[in-house]
């Protein structure tokens, strides 16, 4: 029931790799509990100051048995001292304290810098009385002294230098012997003992080996309460830690290999095809040093999951490393060790998780690093997967090389526009472009249905999705290139269908209620309002649920809204000055509708929806393109004149204004937009295209012509207009989506408008022609 006050004056130390603080606290005074207020979350407590009470209470008592006492005390706590090195400042200042300070301030002073155990320690914390305390410290000097003494014989040698520490703090390993009963130091001790020997038998190599015992030595020398004991000793553990030559044995069999990527994943043929290349020329020639594949197309496609299978199929662990808004290259290669908190960067911490040293590691997300003041995350990273340098990686933290030569690194991207060019250049892309309606399908059924319905507990007996559902959830309830959106409706379907299911269970327990009225045929044109109020009804719980629970699309109404799209197209295309253009995003391809009109004016152009620089060239180009040939498709404006822009202004928007767009592939949507508001025709409903133009009027290639396509086929649209040169493109396309669509393939404009318009855009060119002959 007796404490010492004091106040904590200092805290260090960190959370990682685990919780290590120290405590800087000044003693104050003891105190004795008189009454404990509270136990949780802290104890409190009323207390009473004991120090130096006694001093006046039974001072009278014995004020000369003190006297000798505290005589003696000194005397042997001047014999101590004197033992020590004098040069050390600490000591020449302690030889001092011993004649200014008071007399009874001495044991407790002693006792914190001679060897005593803890417990030692605390039995003189817990004496109280002032005598009793003298009495219990100098038998511990004593014992110091004579620990010091037979020291100085074995040593008498070779001197002074270790002295200092010695002597502060009597060397573990010669005061070992005289000093038995010191358990708790012993213990820290043997902690340091027991790294070092983890150190040496450690595969580490030999320069890393080199470091830590350097290391090592300096920990057995440092008090623990400084901070630096505490990196340190993380330090040393990381290092002991680290998989310096353990890895995992790679079971690669091709066949095998391939039955594993194609039962994990459906469709994705050229990625399997790449992935396969490239794990066959590994088990052909051991340690490829071969270009990283980098995986780039739009989220959802099952880039970070076809790294998982690699490293299935390998039999190596598998870590992600995500990078997206990573700003700080010590994220990459670590801080260096001179502060507290100070850490390794994600490669080595990676390395640690996984515990060897041949994992594989997705990068993922090498498009979205940034960079900042704290430096250039791709610049570290290059070294990191350069194999001509990546053997010898060196993360600031640990300052000692790492073999990073056997990781297999993949990496995962939305564009390669936005990747640093030296970084892309170490790396393979593999394009994963967007998924089809009919691959989701078959994705949902095989991959996705399967695993959320063992995610949510239920079984293919308790809930059928049929594919005209899925495909429901596809075009009314998505637009995106992958399937994540699809994988989390068909998570909210499967969350209705438990809480039923769940329901009725309970209501089986409770039979004189059941009553299955619905035959076991009822198809769903005929229940599908039961069954719709099945799902939605919760106040009513007299019928359980038939099973399986059949959802169509009263069940999709009620379970996910009213649907998110609707085929808009043909609403839109209602009046002239609109046509739809193809765009290609980081998330996949989309359609764009683009929008003029004309009004009355001084000739200008006004263009919105965020557009790039490329973008407004391209409008300008078209607006030149339409004037110098406006007599030849009878183009007029409101007025009459085939001067385009007397008396007109034009103004073109891009919807999704909150988006920025930019790049030359709209150039022949804005013509045939134009074209339409100044013909007054309508463009066909269901015609897309996408090129750049010229100002010759030729229409040049652009990219992404799959995701495009794919996003067209989407929307619903027939007919697709695009570059002659993208011929080549459409050979990546699977052939039930080319069945379905009609390609223009365009060299110039006047075969985009004629393409774009129903019936023809005809160009009133011979005609002209023999005017002018006249
Ligand atoms: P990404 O990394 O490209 O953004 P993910 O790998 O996270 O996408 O994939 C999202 C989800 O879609 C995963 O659950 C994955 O299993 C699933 N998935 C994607 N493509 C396929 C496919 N071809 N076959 C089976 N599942 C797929």
């Amino acid at each position: 029931r007796i404490g010492t006050a004091a106040l904590a004056v200092q805290v260090v130390g960190s959370n990682w790799p685990k919780p290590h603080y120290t405590l800087l606290v000044t003693g104050l005074c003891r105190f004795q509990i008189l009454q404990l207020l509270k136990e949780k979350p802290y104890p409190i407590a009323e207390v009473q100051q004991l120090d130096r009470l006694e001093q006046f209470t039974n001072g009278h008592k014995s004020e000369e048995e003190l006297g000798e006492l505290s005589e003696q005390f000194y005397k042997y706590a001047v014999q101590l001292v004197e033992m020590l090195d004098m040069s050390v400042p600490a000591v020449a200042k302690l030889r001092r304290l011993l004649d200014n300070l008071p007399r009874e301030a001495l044991p407790d002073i002693l006792t914190s810098i001679i060897r005593t155990t803890n417990q030692e320690k605390l039995q003189i914390l817990d004496a109280v009385r002032l005598e009793e305390r003298f009495k219990m410290t100098i038998p511990l000097l004593v014992r110091q002294i004579e620990g010091l003494k037979l020291l100085q014989k074995t040593r008498k040698s070779k001197q002074d230098d270790d002295k200092r520490v010695v002597a502060i703090r009597p060397n573990r390993r010669i005061t070992h012997g005289s000093i038995t009963e010191d358990e708790e130091e012993e213990e820290d001790h043997d902690d340091v003992v027991m790294l070092e020997k983890k150190i040496r038998t450690s595969s580490m190599s030999e320069q890393a080996l080199k470091v830590c015992l350097k290391e090592i030595k300096r920990l057995k020398k440092m008090p623990q309460s400084m901070p630096e004991y505490a990196l340190t000793r993380n330090y040393l553990e990381l290092m002991v830690e680290l998989p310096w030559n353990k890895s995992t044995k790679d079971r690669l069999e091709i066949r095998a290999a391939r039955i594993v990527l194609d039962n994990d994943h459906y469709a994705m043929e050229k990625l399997k095809k790449r992935v396969l290349e490239y794990l066959a020329v590994r088990q052909l020639k051991n340690n490829l040093k071969g270009p990283i594949l980098c995986f780039v197309g739009p989220p959802g496609v099952g880039k970070t999951s076809v790294g998982r299978s690699i490293a299935k199929t390998l039999g190596r662990e598998f870590h992600r490393i995500a990078l997206g808004g990573v700003c700080d290259q010590s994220d990459i290669r670590g801080h260096r060790r001179t502060y507290v908190g100070s850490m390794p960067g994600r490669i080595i911490n990676g390395l640690k998780t996984v515990g060897v040293n041949n994992p594989v590691f997705l990068l993922d997300e090498v498009d979205k690093l940034a960079k900042s003041l704290q430096g250039d995350p791709a610049a570290a990273l290059l070294e990191v997967l350069d194999p001509e340098q990546n053997h010898s990686f060196t993360d600031h933290y640990l300052n000692v090389a790492f073999d990073l030569s056997q990781v297999l690194f993949i990496a995962t991207a939305n564009t390669t526009a936005t990747i640093p060019p030296a970084l892309l250049d170490r790396m393979e892309v593999i394009q994963v472009p967007g998924y089809t309606q009919e691959e989701k399908i078959e994705i949902a059924h095989r991959h996705l249905i399967p695993k959320q319905l063992e995610l949510h507990g239920l079984t293919p007996q308790q809930i059928q999705i049929p594919q005209v559902t899925t495909l429901g959830i596809i075009t009314r309830y998505t637009r995106e290139a992958g399937v994540r959106a699809l994988d989390r409706k068909l998570g909210a379907i499967c969350r209705a269908v438990a809480v039923k299911v769940a329901e009725g269970q309970h209501k089986e327990a409770k039979p004189d209620r059941a009553e299955v009225g619905e035959g076991e045929d009822c198809k769903e044109h005929i229940t599908e309002d039961a069954k719709a109020e099945s799902i939605t009804d919760t106040a009513d719980l007299s019928l359980p649920p038939e099973m399986p629970i059949l959802i169509d699309f009263h069940a999709l109404k009620d379970i996910l809204g009213p649907p998110m799209y609707d085929m808009e197209v043909s609403e839109r295309l209602n009046q002239p000055g609109v046509a739809i253009g193809l765009a290609w995003t980081p998330l996949g391809g989309e359609i764009m509708f683009v929008e003029a009109s004309r009004m009355d004016g001084e000739g200008q152009l006004t263009l919105t929806g965020q557009l790039g620089d490329v973008m407004k060239e391209s409008a300008h180009l078209a607006i030149s393109w339409l004037r110098s040939n406006a007599k030849r498709y009878q183009l007029t404006n409101a007025s009459g004149s085939f001067d385009l822009l007397d008396n007109t202004d034009i103004h073109l928007h891009f919807p999704a204004g909150a988006v920025t767009k930019d790049g030359p592939s709209a150039g022949v949507t804005i013509v045939t937009c134009l074209a339409s508001l100044f013909s007054g025709r309508l463009v066909c409903s269901d015609v897309a295209m996408t090129g750049e133009i010229t100002l010759r009027g030729l229409v040049l290639p652009v990219g992404g012509i799959k995701d495009k396509v794919l996003a067209a086929h989407r929307a619903g649209l027939k007919r697709i207009i695009l570059p002659q040169r993208n011929e080549k493109d459409l050979e990546e396309i699977a052939a039930h989506v080319r069945q379905d669509l009609t390609f223009v393939l365009a060299a110039g404009l006047d075969e985009v408008l004629n393409a774009a318009f129903d019936g023809g855009f005809a160009a009133k060119a011979s005609l002209e022609h023999f005017n002018s002959k006249l």
